[in-house]
C-alpha cells in the first residue's frame, strides 16, 4: 500500500485535463512527480503554478528510468503511438500505465512497442467538458471510479502500483479485462456522447424557439456534447466495434419505442427505462476483500469482482 512520500515517483506524459489533474493529485499526496507536455505554453503555466514540468520528453523519461518511476501516458489516443515510441527508446523497463478512454487499442500499441511486461492499463472515469492544463484540479478523481486492467499476464507489482496511484488520487479501483472495459464504456460513456450530439442537433433543428425553451432535460442530456469534438472522435473511433454493437441495440430500442408510440403508447419504454435507472441509482460499491495481486488465480478473481461491481479500496 502506498501513501505518498514513500511511493514511487510519478512521471505524467501529457498535462491536459486528466494528466494535469494526475500531476496535481500525486503532488498533493506528497509524491515526487513531474510532467511532460509538448507545448511550452502549457509547461509555462504548470511551472507558474508550482509544478515540475518540461517540454523535454527524453529528459522526463530518462529521469523516470533512473528513479524507477511510474510513467502515466495521458495523451489522446492518436498521440499514444508517438509517446510510447519515446518510452520504448528512453525508459523501456519502467512501470507504465495510461488514462486513455479505450483499453484494447492502447494495449495493442503497448505490445507493438515491446512494453507489455510492465504495463497495466488505467481509465479514470472522471472528467469535465473542459480540456487543457487550466481545467485540471487535484480533486478531479475524488470518489471517482478508476479502472485498472487485469489482462492475462498482468504483473502484480505494477498492478498494485497503478491501483495505489488511483487510490492516492482519491478514487476507488474497478478491475476489468481490457475488452470487457471497452464493451462497458461503449454503453455508459461513448454511447451517451453519440446520443448527446444527436440530441443537441435535434434541439438546434428546432431553431431559436426550441433552444429558448430548453431547460434541465435538454441541458443534462446534451452536457457532454460540449466536449472538444476531437476527443470524442478519439474515444468513439477507438472503440468502434463495441460502440457499433451497443448503438445497434439502442437503435432497436428506439425503433420499437417509435412503433409503440405510433400505436399510442410509450408505456413499455418508460417502465423499462425507469427500472433501469433505479438499478443504477441503487448500485452499491462493495469492497473487494480476500484477494491480493499475485495470489493464485488473482487475475480471474479480480475480473469476477469487477463484474459484480465491487471496488478495490484502501
Ligand atoms: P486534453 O486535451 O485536456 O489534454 C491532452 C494533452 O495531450 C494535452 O496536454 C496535449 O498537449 C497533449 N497532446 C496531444 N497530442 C499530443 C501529441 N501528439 N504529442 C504529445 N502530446 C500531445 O485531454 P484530456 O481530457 O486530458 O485527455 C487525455 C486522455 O485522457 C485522453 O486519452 C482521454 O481519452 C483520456 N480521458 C479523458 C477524460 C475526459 O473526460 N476528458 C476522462 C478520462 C480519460
Amino acid at each position: 500500500m502506498s501513501t505518498a512520500a514513500s511511493a514511487p515517483p510519478v512521471c505524467v506524459l501529457g498535462l491536459g485535463l486528466i494528466g494535469g489533474s494526475v500531476l496535481r493529485a500525486a503532488v498533493a499526496t506528497g509524491r515526487s512527480a513531474w510532467g511532460y507536455n509538448r507545448s511550452p505554453q502549457v509547461v509555462g503555466a504548470a511551472v507558474a503554478d508550482g509544478f515540475d514540468a518540461s517540454t523535454d520528453l527524453t529528459a522526463a523519461l530518462t529521469r523516470a528510468a533512473d528513479t524507477d518511476a511510474l510513467v502515466v501516458v495521458a495523451v489522446p489516443m492518436p498521440a499514444v503511438d508517438t509517446v510510447l515510441a519515446a518510452v520504448a527508446e528512453h525508459a523501456p523497463h519502467v512501470a507504465l500505465t495510461d488514462v486513455v478512454s479505450v483499453k484494447k487499442e492502447v494495449a495493442a500499441v503497448v505490445t507493438a512497442h515491446g512494453l507489455s511486461a510492465r504495463f497495466v492499463g488505467g481509465h479514470p472515469m472522471a472528467g469535465t467538458a473542459e480540456s487543457g492544463w487550466s481545467a485540471g484540479t487535484a480533486e478531479l478523481f475524488r470518489d471517482a471510479v478508476w479502472v485498472v486492467t487485469v489482462d492475462d499476464g498482468t504483473d502484480p507489482g505494477v498492478w498494485q502500483q497503478v491501483a495505489d496511484l488511483a487510490l492516492d488520487c482519491g478514487s476507488v479501483v474497478v478491475p476489468a479485462e481490457s475488452g470487457e472495459h471497452d464493451a462497458a464504456v461503449a454503453r455508459i460513456s461513448h454511447l451517451p456522447h453519440v446520443l448527446a450530439e444527436a440530441l443537441a442537433l435535434s434541439g438546434a433543428a428546432g431553431g431559436d424557439l426550441a433552444l429558448g425553451l430548453a431547460a434541465g432535460s435538454f441541458r443534462d442530456g446534451t452536457r457532454v456534447a460540449a466536449t472538444a469534438p476531437a476527443l470524442v472522435d478519439a474515444m468513439c473511433e477507438g472503440n468502434a466495434t463495441a460502440l457499433l454493437a451497443t448503438l445497434d441495440e439502442t437503435l432497436e430500442v428506439l425503433r420499437i419505442a417509435r412503433d409503440q408510440l405510433a400505436d399510442g403508447s410509450t408505456r413499455d419504454l418508460t417502465r423499462a427505462g425507469h427500472k433501469a435507472r433505479r438499478r443504477y441509482e441503487q448500485r452499491e460499491r462493495r469492497p473487494i476483500t480476500g484477494i491480493a495481486p499475485g495470489d493464485e488465480g488473482w487475475i480471474e478473481r479480480l475480473r469476477d469482482a469487477g463484474r459484480r461491481g465491487q471496488v478495490w479500496t484502501r
